[in-house]
């Protein structure tokens, strides 16, 4: 579904221009959000890079939500991102969207309940038939951006594809079932098992970040 090549996309953006190729996006993204350290994530493995989306400003979540909705087609009608963190981006691809065409493109969440991700009754009542778009803001293993497609599917949607904003896994439209998978930064974030042997940060003694990642405070 993407037809446009993904270096030259507009650079015009409400009248501004402001960057002219995923790749310097990309380079804006990084410089604002990745941290380096040695980190400890949810499921216990290392790693020397952190994302922090709490510095990413709001200037770049419109450019970056602009991308996407120029990346996608225009025959997408709803826009769904899992809560929490996929929440604001999915927001501004349905306001991009809704600019490009001229209409309102809704945005829906995909909730997060204690047995998964379920969809409200209007949105359930509205993505019915229709073509949407599922948005993922970063992505390890795919696990939610499938569970949420998968969701999608169930309620009777057409999930004509997804985009996500940092692919830190490879991972592959085939592994989260969607037609087309568009990724703003396609670049894995190596992890590693903790210890000396393993990981490079306990090896050199680097001390675990207190601050981002889920080390014991
Ligand atoms: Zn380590």
């Amino acid at each position: 579904m993407p037809k446009k090549d993904y270096n030259t996309f507009s650079k015009f953006f409400l009248g501004r221009c402001i960057v002219n190729s995923i790749a310097q996006l990309a380079g804006l993204v990084k410089r604002e959000v990745l941290v380096e350290g040695h980190f400890v994530f949810t499921s216990g493995v290392h790693g020397l890079h952190y994302l922090d989306k709490t510095q990413l400003s709001k200037e770049l979540l419109v450019q970056i939500a602009y991308t996407i909705a120029t990346m996608s087609d225009s025959g997408v009608q709803a826009v769904v991102a899992p809560e929490e963190g996929a929440v604001p981006l999915g927001e501004e691809v349905a306001r991009q969207l809704s600019i490009f065409v001229q209409e309102d493109i809704p945005f829906f969440r995909a909730k997060k309940g204690v047995n998964g991700f379920y969809l409200s009754e209007k949105a359930k009542a509205f993505i019915r038939g229709k073509s949407i778009l599922a948005v993922e803001d970063n992505t390890t293993t795919g696990g939610t951006l499938a569970a949420v497609v998968s969701l999608l599917r169930k309620a009777g949607a057409d999930v004509v594809g997804a985009a996500v904003l940092w692919n830190r896994g490879s991972i592959t439209a085939g592994i989260v079932n969607v037609p087309w998978l568009f990724c703003v930064i396609d670049e894995p974030l190596p992890h590693f098992e903790p210890g000396p042997e393993t990981c490079p940060g306990c090896r050199d003694n680097i001390p675990l970040s207190a601050e981002l990642g889920h080390a014991l405070k």
